[in-house]
């Protein structure tokens, strides 16, 4: 017998799931309920990061007739089980793990003969996947139907302690498994300042507040409409923020950003957009932790931590960046809120005053089966300067041949003319959209829509289309780091590397 200790240096698992296949998991896992116990192989997709693993639900290797012994009231694997889910190794690079169930009202811990399986597991699975992680996960539900789950991951050696699960549907839910001394601890989480959010808690509840708290949302891009969505997320008071830009302020910028100031303009060297965020934050709530890059969301240690966010906020204008962010949505299951707004005035009259919020998730259409960007566009923002004068040369020349230059070796793209109150618009409406994704107290009226604030009605149009059949997108939703060669953009080898991490 063996009994199995997880690490205790920080280090975690964290694991995704969508809705839907939770759903259909738990009711197979809990079909033999109250007395007795069910469970399954399943494949996941995984990716080590600085903070442990992610491991990002596939699907479930079902038990067919035989697999597991019905009349026992425990989960027994049978051998011809374990040989199929073994084979299921050599298909592809996924990992396999267990789940199974605890009958009702019963916890969620790993009992001798849990130990004794997984230490066997974990050992044949890692010899048959060639050092692939293994996942062994439990739930179990009481009367109430209130669930609570516990798990662990064996990953080169340790085991690591499986410790919230997110899940992604309608609703953005961040579970935290059940660790046995809470079982003898009555602390509860620290009630904050509650006066500052009892409007909150009084329009959706009072655990509206506490539900924020718990939640780290990713935003990428920090100014146009970057910095009023931090500025509204601090003032939320959101557990945590990931912030990501490469860029440094400038004074164009001033108009635009929540999170400069005056004096700003003048500060030489000018600082990062994300420094200026980060102190935002600071100053309105420091209780919100910030983990901020000066780099780009290509960058694997930006991904570590985007991750493992509850959402992220798209708040680029770039192809490459929306790429980028509809792969994590499918291979990593996190789900994606994407603004976008353009103007455009001709002698001084405003003919467009263009707001868009879009959402990217699993199962959901992404940037490329929207029509969202283009192959063109990635190629011009990924291209080093020399690249870009060969092709500014070289349209020239078509242009003096009588061809049109600019479609055949892709313009230059026009500058992007936005004013502060249009994209605090639409940074604002889209946390108030991220808010009730976390709270389940609305929904987006469309998974993508524009409106015009010139136009009568506000003229919303909502591109409802679905994900297109042949897109890589539907391919390997939940592969994690096992989608990479699905990947739509990678980073180009003469951006800078160098991410500065400022840790509040
Ligand atoms: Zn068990
Ligand atoms: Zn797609």
């Amino acid at each position: 017998m063996k009994s199995i200790r997880t690490i205790q240096d920080g280090r975690e698992a964290l694991w995704r799931i969508t809705e839907a296949d939770r759903e259909n998991l738990f009711r197979l896992l809990f079909h033999r309920y109250p007395d007795n116990e069910w469970g399954t192989f399943f494949r996941f997709g995984f990716r080590r990061t600085r903070w442990g693993i992610l491991i990002t639900w596939v699907d479930a290797i079902k038990p067919e007739s035989g697999d597991l012994d019905r009349s026992s009231s425990l989960v027994e694997f049978r051998p011809a089980y374990i040989r199929r889910a073994l084979a299921a190794l050599e298909s592809d690079e996924l990992a396999v793990g267990v789940i199974h169930s605890h009958p009702q009202d019963c916890a969620p811990f790993a009992s001798r003969a849990d130990d004794d399986m997984d230490s066997y597991f974990a050992e044949e699975f890692e010899r048959f996947g060639n050092g692939r992680p293994y996942a062994s996960l439990i739930v179990s539900r009481a009367a109430n139907r209130e669930l609570s789950f516990n798990g662990r991951v064996f990953d080169r050696g340790d085991w690591l302690p499986v410790k919230n699960c997110l899940v992604v549907g309608e609703q953005l839910f961040r579970e935290k498994a059940c660790l046995e001394y809470e079982q003898f601890s009555t602390t509860r989480e620290p009630a904050a300042n509650d006066e500052m959010q009892e409007r909150l808690a009084q329009l959706l509840g009072t655990g509206a507040p506490q539900r924020l708290r718990n939640s780290v949302i990713g935003v990428v891009g920090c100014s146009g409409t970057g910095s009023p969505a931090i500025h509204l997320l601090a003032r939320a008071e959101v557990g945590e923020l990931v912030l990501v830009d490469p860029g440094h302020f400038k004074s164009s910028g001033h108009q635009r950003n929540h999170a400069s100031r005056y004096a700003d303009l003048s500060s030489n060297p000018a600082p990062t957009k994300v420094a200026l965020a980060s102190r935002l934050v600071r100053e309105v709530s420091p209780t919100t932790k910030v983990t901020g890059f000066v780099g780009d969301l290509l960058d694997e240690v930006v991904l570590d931590e985007l991750v493992r966010c509850d959402l992220i906020l798209g708040c680029t204008d770039s192809n490459y960046a929306r790429a980028a962010l509809g792969d994590m949505a499918s291979h990593y299951l996190v789900p994606v809120l994407d603004f976008a707004v353009q103007m455009r005035a001709e002698n001084g009259i405003l003919r467009e005053q263009i707001g868009e919020i879009g959402r990217y998730g699993p199962g959901l259409p992404c940037p490329w089966c929207r029509g969202r960007i283009s192959v063109e566009g990635i190629r011009y923002e990924t291209a080093t300067d020399a690249e870009r004068q060969f092709k500014a040369a070289a349209a020239a020349e078509a242009e003096q041949r009588g061809v049109d230059g600019a479609q055949y070796w892709g313009g230059t793209p026009p500058p992007e003319l936005t004013v502060g109150y249009l994209t605090t618009v639409v940074g604002a409406m889209g946390v108030g959209y991220a808010q009730n994704l976390l709270l389940g107290s609305g929904k987006l009226p469309h998974n993508r829509f524009q409106f015009d604030l010139g136009f009568s009605s506000l003229g919303v149009v909502a591109d409802e289309r679905p994900a297109r059949a042949d897109c890589a997108c539907r391919r390997a939703i939940g592969w994690g780091d096992q989608a990479r060669a699905d990947r739509s953009v990678s980073q180009p080898s003469h951006w800078t590397r160098t991410t500065i991490i400022l840790n509040d």
